[in-house]
């Protein structure tokens, strides 16, 4: 395994940023400094390119790359710059947040097939609403919209590199995928795994912690000891590491659904010491739990609960 730290300024592009998620719709364009970003070598044609702000996923297919996920708006030219100008032939979404298709409209422009669960493009192509910041983000342009759809799961060979995809229900969002580079070992959960930053359910759009937990069975399933599993931000995983984190969520999923039949709300979970069970440090408690509950509350019906 080696690792690439190279972080010299690669060139300077001028890039739109999207309207819709700087808030506005007509934002004047900005000059970006696109660097080559660093990455780490997972095998002989795959590398996880890192700080887009997440992790990206790239396998060098001989005639062009594929992606899984492009980075932000503002950093999608950077992981462009870092691919030594080999041109993105395909990029698979893993869920519809910016931070994973911010590079959509950069490299659907450029040609690149853009695959996603049916869900993520829905997201994409109407204008929503956002409770935890009270703003709206608008449709995306039709260049930034996914191109190829799926329910439920499908496969694609690659150059010499066979690839599955599917979705994992209702775990972060309503459309999270995976994608497994089955030949390389590799496989690419977006923030359905969340080793460093506080787990996220987007509760909204139909994320829920029971949905983490069946995702995260899924995922085990699916990966075996030398899998090299890839999330959405923070450190490759292995398939011992990805258990522990299911353990954990299996573990605050049995008690906050059950203090969620009884009634009692984020703050009560908090003061009742619930985070303190598992070997975690939360970055924001409130919020996590906070999120926790909203997603509990939206999905009683799915663990027999009668709320009080
Ligand atoms: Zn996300």
């Amino acid at each position: 395994m080696t690792t690439d730290r190279r972080t010299f300024i690669a060139g300077l592009v001028t890039m739109p940023l999207l309207g819709s998620l700087a808030g506005c719709a007509a934002s004047p364009s900005r000059s970006v400094r696109a660097s080559v970003l660093p990455s780490q070598a997972l095998g002989d044609r795959i590398r996880v390119i890192t700080g887009a702000p997440g992790n990206v996923v790239a396998l060098n297919a001989g005639d062009g790359v594929l992606l899984v996920d492009g980075g932000s708006p503002e950093l999608a030219p950077s992981v462009r710059a870092s691919l030594a100008g080999a041109r993105v032939r395909t990029l698979f979404n893993t869920h519809y947040h910016a931070d994973q298709t911010g590079g959509n409209a950069l490299f659907g422009k450029d040609g690149a097939a853009i695959h996603a669960h049916e869900i993520t493009r829905q997201w994409l192509a109407t204008d929503y609403y956002v409770p935890a910041d009270d703003r709206w983000v608008k449709a995306q342009p039709a260049p930034a919209l996914p191109t190829a759809t799926f329910r439920q799961k499908g496969e694609t060979k690659v150059g010499a590199e066979s690839i599955e995809y599917g979705w994992l229900i209702e775990a972060h969002t309503r459309g999270d995928i995976y994608v497994y580079f089955r030949d390389s070992n590799v496989l690419a959960v977006g923030d359905v795994a969340s080793p460093e930053r506080d787990p996220v359910h987007d509760w909204y759009t139909g994320g829920w912690l029971g949905g983490r937990v069946d995702a995260l069975d899924d995922l085990l399933a699916l990966a075996n000891e030398n899998t090299k599993i890839v999330p959405a931000y923070g450190p490759v995983m292995s398939r011992a590491q990805l258990q522990v984190e299911r353990d954990m969520m299996q573990k605050l999923y049995d008690r906050t659904t059950l203090l969620t039949t009884q009634g009692r709300s984020a703050q009560d979970m908090l003061e009742a010491g619930v985070l303190k069970e598992v070997d975690r440090e939360f970055k924001d408690p409130y919020r996590f739990l906070y999120d926790v509950c909203k997603g509990h509350w939206a999905h009683y019906t799915n663990f027999g609960g009668n709320i009080v």
